[in-house]
């Protein structure tokens, strides 16, 4: 056995669990704080005024990078499962 098999070997666990454990937080904590307003949805101004967070829209909230791959998968494989049973009726 090479070096190189040796390491993917070790590393294919961990990488694994890492993936699990990062597919199970964006299944049940989707949002995360934005980054921006560091989640406060707002920024005060310098004469006491409020400006909304334009990267979340004020509501402090992030969709997750996986979480947008995971609702992205779901679309897809509805509007696929919608064509086929159109296509199935006709
Ligand atoms: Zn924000």
């Amino acid at each position: 056995m090479d070096i190189l098999s040796a390491l993917a070997s070790i590393l294919f666990v961990p990488a694994l669990l890492v993936t699990a454990c990062y597919l199970f937080t964006c299944v049940f904590w989707p949002f995360k704080a934005c980054r921006v307003c560091r989640g406060h949805g707002q920024f005060y101004g310098l004469f006491r005024g409020i400006r909304l967070c334009g990267a979340c829209d004020g509501t402090g909230l992030r969709l997750r990078f996986g979480r947008r791959l995971i609702n992205a998968a779901g679309r897809l494989y509805r509007e696929l499962n919608a064509a086929n049973r159109n296509h199935r009726n006709r």
